[in-house]
């Protein structure tokens, strides 16, 4: 087990999004995923002053809208001056440690207040709520749009004015019919904001498009090798999925103290990543590294519920080797080796339950990863390579099963068994994720014709397997 790999995990697990998610409804009807009938949304103006440190927000809502209204990570202590519309004119609301209290709202409800944007940077320190990086700052929406407690809704509205030569930009999918945001998905958990002199660069990968923004600090990566890299990344991760899983994404790059990478991914209503990139680390070694393509992995699979988060880190473990190597980025070997030294990592210890209940770091990324081994290698061995979980990942995007939305677990396994046209992906569920299901490691890897020796993986072509393996790692039959 390589420690400094080890290390980079568990900084990527903690930065991971840990937060109760409230959902965006996704129905099933006749084989499709539906959207909930249009509703009327909130809607919020934002204004951004000269030093992107205050935010002035209008927001109205709908009628029949229920309060109290609230901010996500404690936001309400950076809340002032937060006034009512009433009979045309503006009056204190009246706010408590529980939030925004509001009167009825038969015709819908106007408010305007400022949040201290700045102030809370300082205070918290941390990108997935609110961060300082050099002059810009970063945060997501859920920290500074007041909405009801508890409660996801069917979406919101957002216009972002800043003043001439200010940065403003989200992950939020863009209108459609209007200048700003519109979010499918409620303000629990947002995709990221930027605010400031972040440096912007847009990519056209397929038909989508990449903000690139970079942080406004030196880096020993000059910002054109920057964009090669996460060119090259996007394009590797858009061919296996077969386009590139959303249309929109926001990647901010953001200085680290340490030598190497780690990021999380912020979807819900759009698609942000954020970086952490060593100032130190040249682009030869950015280039080889994993995590930008784990991160690009999480935007083609919906957003699940926090237990299940081992289904979603144990993709983008599986898949990120396979994309690599595949693209041309990385040697055949170095998916193998990472499977023969560390794949036992993910296998149950005594006492442990599924993977839907033992929460370690472990079960969660490599247990995870087990899962999706297994059920591809099951799904090549089941249709004579006919069918994979490249298919299963490819029918969840193209259904719309991306990090823009929340799914339930259940309509995962549907599409996914449905597209793989064998219940492969609900077997494994119940083996290993309500139960402690533990596959014959060796025994795989035995079939597949795999192993380590001196250090070096071998190959075995005469493995029962071995066209199973060939075909994970992109060679033709
Ligand atoms: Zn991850």
């Amino acid at each position: 087990m390589r420690r400094e790999l080890t290390e980079a995990w568990r900084c990527l697990f903690a930065a991971r999004v840990v937060r109760a998610y409230l959902t965006l409804v996704v129905a099933w009807a006749g084989g499709t995923l539906a959207a909930p009938a249009p509703a009327a949304l909130p809607s919020f103006g934002v204004d951004v002053n000269a030093r992107a440190d205050t935010l002035s927000v209008d927001a109205v809502f709908p009628a029949g809208t229920v309060g109290p209204l609230v901010l996500e990570d404690g936001g309400e202590r950076f809340l002032r001056d937060v006034q009512l519309q009433q009979a045309g004119h503006w009056v204190p609301a009246p706010v408590s440690h529980q939030g925004v209290r509001l009167p009825p709202c038969p015709q819908g409800c106007r408010l305007r207040y400022r949040f201290l944007l700045g102030q809370a940077a300082q205070a918290l320190e941390d990108p997935q709520s609110a961060a300082a990086v050099g002059d810009a700052l970063v945060s997501p929406p859920s920290l500074w749009l007041l909405h009801p407690a508890g409660g996801g809704g069917p979406g919101y509205r957002l216009s972002l004015n800043a003043p001439e030569g200010v940065g403003a930009l989200c992950g939020l999918q863009p209108s459609p019919e209007r200048d700003g945001y519109v979010s499918t998905a409620g303000l629990r958990v947002t995709p990221l904001c930027a605010f400031g002199p972040w440096r912007v660069r847009l990519l056209q990968v397929d038909a989508a498009q990449v903000a690139l923004a970079v942080a406004p600090v030196a880096f020993a990566m000059a910002d054109e090798d920057m964009e090669a890299w996460v060119a090259e990344a996007s394009r590797a991760v858009a061919a296996y999925y077969h386009r590139f899983p959303v249309d929109h994404l926001l990647l901010l790059v953001v200085p680290s103290g340490g030598r190497g990478l780690s990021g999380f991914t912020l979807g819900e209503g759009g698609a942000s990543i954020l970086l952490r990139l060593g100032s130190s680390v040249p682009s030869t070694r950015a280039r080889k590294d994993w995590v930008l393509t784990h991160e690009l992995m999480h935007l083609g699979f919906p957003t699940l519920w926090r237990k299940h988060q081992w289904m979603e880190e144990g993709m983008a473990v599986f898949g990120e080797p396979l994309v690599r190597v595949r693209a041309g980025m990385v040697d055949e070997a170095v998916l193998w080796s990472e499977w023969l030294e560390q794949g036992a990592l993910g296998l149950p210890r005594a006492g442990d339950g599924g993977l839907e209940t033992t929460h370690t770091w472990a079960r969660t990324y490599w247990g995870g990863a087990l899962f999706w081994l297994v059920a591809d290698v099951t799904l090549r061995e089941r249709t004579g390579n006919a069918r994979s979980v490249d298919d299963v990942l490819r029918g969840l995007v193209a259904v719309g099963g991306n990090a823009t939305s929340h799914w339930e677990m259940r309509d995962v396994l549907r599409v996914a068994d449905a597209t793989a046209g064998t219940p492969v992906l609900t077997e494994l569920f119940h083996s290993m994720g309500e139960a402690p299901g533990a596959p014959d490691l060796e025994g795989l890897f035995h079939r597949l014709g795999v192993s380590l020796r001196d250090g070096k993986v071998v190959y075995d072509d005469t493995a029962p397997l071995a066209g199973v393996r060939r075909a994970m790692a992109g060679h033709p039959p």
